[in-house]
């Protein structure tokens, strides 16, 4: 199954609506957040699981990547201030990332569930959005937790290119574009992402440590972990995960 992958309603927010044609009779709603370090994979994972569930791809590290093109002065003080937060690394404030899913609320409710990638990061946002979904009475179906060890997580964030145009991600040794430094989509220029340099690898690393690792054992006590190796090719790992979802709801 391929899709449509509209993302406007998440990624502008507002009353901006998605073009996704509605699912008449959707199997059922996938409802997953997907857990891990950053450069393990999860934005391209959510690429491929939302080709094969339907699930809507909601990351919200590109909700701040597309404000980044609006002028300093459309922006709110909250968002150029998470901007700046972003730009270093550094994890934006609890607040305003936990404002801006309430203000996209209606994306947690659609027909064909959501792909949660980069949103918890901290146990406090986990604790909101368990609150939120109980609200709503939107129940997790899985938790994905994507683990591959250090050194392999620091040579796909180094080498990692992203275009500058269609944001598609390319690495210079993994996935290397046709021409180098040229995106095979649109043809723009491929950069390295601010938070791709050095410096920011570094400091988001600890963040993980710090704040994002401890959800692995928040959501294992609510027992809807399920743990995957992130080795292989991005295909290899989408049918692991797939297999897992299986095994998920036939439990
Ligand atoms: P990502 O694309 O998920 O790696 O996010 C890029 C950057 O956006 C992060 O390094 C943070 O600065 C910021 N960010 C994205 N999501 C969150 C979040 N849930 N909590 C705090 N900061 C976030």
């Amino acid at each position: 199954m391929s899709e449509k992958n509209d993302r406007a309603a998440w990624i502008k927010g507002g009353e901006v609506s998605c073009s996704n044609p509605p699912r008449t009779t959707p199997d059922r709603a996938w409802r997953l957040v997907l857990l891990g370090s950053p450069g393990v994979g999860k934005g391209t994972q959510a690429k491929l699981l939302h080709e094969q569930l339907g699930a809507c791809h909601l990351s919200t590290g590109d909700i701040f990547r597309a404000a980044k093109i609006l002028s300093e002065r459309d922006r709110s003080p909250a968002l150029n201030d998470a901007l700046e937060y972003m730009r270093l690394g550094k994890l934006v404030p609890d607040t305003t990332v936990l404002d801006m899913v309430r203000e996209r609320l209606h994306c947690l409710h659609c027909a064909n569930g959501f792909l949660l990638d980069g949103f918890p990061r901290t146990v406090a946002q986990a604790e909101a959005l368990e609150k939120l979904l109980q609200k709503e009475k939107l129940p997790l179906t899985a938790v994905l937790n994507y683990e591959l060890p250090l050194e392999e997580i620091m040579s796909r964030l180094g080498g990692r290119r992203t275009c500058s145009g269609c944001k598609a991600v390319f690495h210079i040794t993994n996935m290397p574009p046709r021409v180098e430094g040229v995106c095979n989509f649109c043809g723009a220029k491929l950069i390295l992402r601010e938070d791709d340099r050095p410096e920011s690898i570094r400091v988001r690393m600890e963040a993980y440590e710090k704040s994002t690792r401890p959800l692995i054992e928040f959501y294992q006590k609510r027992g809807v972990l399920v743990s995957i190796t992130a080795e292989g090719s991005p295909e290899e790992i989408c049918r692991r995960t797939m297999s897992k979802l299986d095994s998920v709801i036939a439990a």
